[in-house]
């Protein structure tokens, strides 16, 4: 029996690249030896979208459409569409063919050799504003320096999973979703595929800021208890500082009389650091009980051996 393929496309007021969407997707998917089926995601969109995806399921069996009741973002809507599916492995990919659907049978050649995660690096990006650019390049560094977790650089959601894979995600109900991390967070092979990120087809990035700006705090937050550290350490050093300071003011006076002022800044700095380093602390039980509340599974096993005798 020959494998399934899932493709999942989420849409967000995408009319004008719907058509050109199903068009280039079906033709790379049809053409492969694979059986496979195409969720389109409706994300609340406020313009044409449903009733032209609509259409596209009426007209096509390979087509699934799952319709959401508003908006609830790229992530949410990433998320349904890969509960939808039944493929044996399934692909993630924008419905604007920023991420080139013709990338795809590689991706699965790459998966029939072993890797369980396909995921595209981009190795450029056309088409996008320079701030766009550069804000994107500084944040992954950025995420890099302060994830607990190394998560791959320059890469988006565009990927293949396997559906071992996929079943972990599943068992991962956290609501504040940075896809790309919690993918590389459960392990198995993972490989690149490189690629250049093209031009929107049509229409404006569904990416509005404000946007961005949550995507990129879950990415940091969900990965990482390093900020937290950052203040636990820079209260330790104040502390002991504000400390060895009082400590030579103690020792000088033997000698000579000291001002009073200085004992004041060593009573701030100590006090400060004291309040930062408590509140570090504080931190430390957030994190275990952020830990708790995602609910992540303990750990994932890929397969038990064992001799049947
Ligand atoms: N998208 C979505 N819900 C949203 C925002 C975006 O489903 O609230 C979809 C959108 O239709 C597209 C994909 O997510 O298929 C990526 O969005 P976009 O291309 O606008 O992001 P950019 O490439 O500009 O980062
Ligand atoms: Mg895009």
């Amino acid at each position: 029996m020959s494998e399934l393929i899932s493709v999942v496309v989420p849409l967000y007021n995408e009319e004008e690249v719907i058509g050109e969407s199903y068009r280039r997707l079906t033709a790379v998917l049809s053409a492969m030896e694979e059986d496979y089926e195409l969720i389109f995601v409706n994300d609340g969109s406020r313009d044409n979208t449903f009733s032209l995806a609509k259409q596209l399921e009426e007209n096509d069996p390979h087509v699934v459409l799952v319709d959401f009741a508003r908006n609830f973002g790229h992530q949410m809507a990433v998320t349904a569409g890969v509960e939808q599916a039944k493929g044996d492995a399934v692909v993630i990919i924008d419905a604007d063919l920023q991420d080139p659907p013709e990338l795809i049978p590689q991706m699965v050649e790459m998966w029939k050799n072993g890797a369980e995660v396909v995921y595209g690096k981009r190795v450029s990006r056309k088409g996008e504003s320079a701030f766009k650019k550069m804000t994107a390049f500084c944040y992954y560094r950025v995420l890099d320096a302060l994830s607990g977790w190394k998560i791959p650089k320059d890469t988006g959601d565009f990927r293949l999973m396997d559906r071992r894979v996929v079943d972990v995600l599943r068992a991962m109900p956290e609501h504040n979703r940075f896809l790309r991390g919690m993918v590389s967070w459960v392990g198995f092979r993972q490989e690149p595929i490189e690629f250049v990120r093209e031009e929107r087809f049509a229409g404006e990035t569904k990416y509005p800021l404000k946007k961005m700006l949550k995507l990129a705090a879950d990415g940091i937050i969900s990965f990482s208890g390093k900020p937290f550290g950052i203040i636990r350490w820079t209260g330790g050093v104040l502390f002991v500082a504000g400390l060895l300071l009082f400590l030579a003011l103690l020792i000088a006076l033997a000698f000579t009389a000291v001002s009073g002022w200085l004992y004041v800044i060593a009573a701030i700095l100590a006090v400060g650091g004291l309040n930062l380093l408590a509140l570090g602390l504080c931190g430390v039980y957030f994190e275990r009980m952020y830990d708790e509340l995602k609910g992540r599974p303990l750990y994932i096993v890929r397969k038990v051996h064992r001799d049947c005798k």
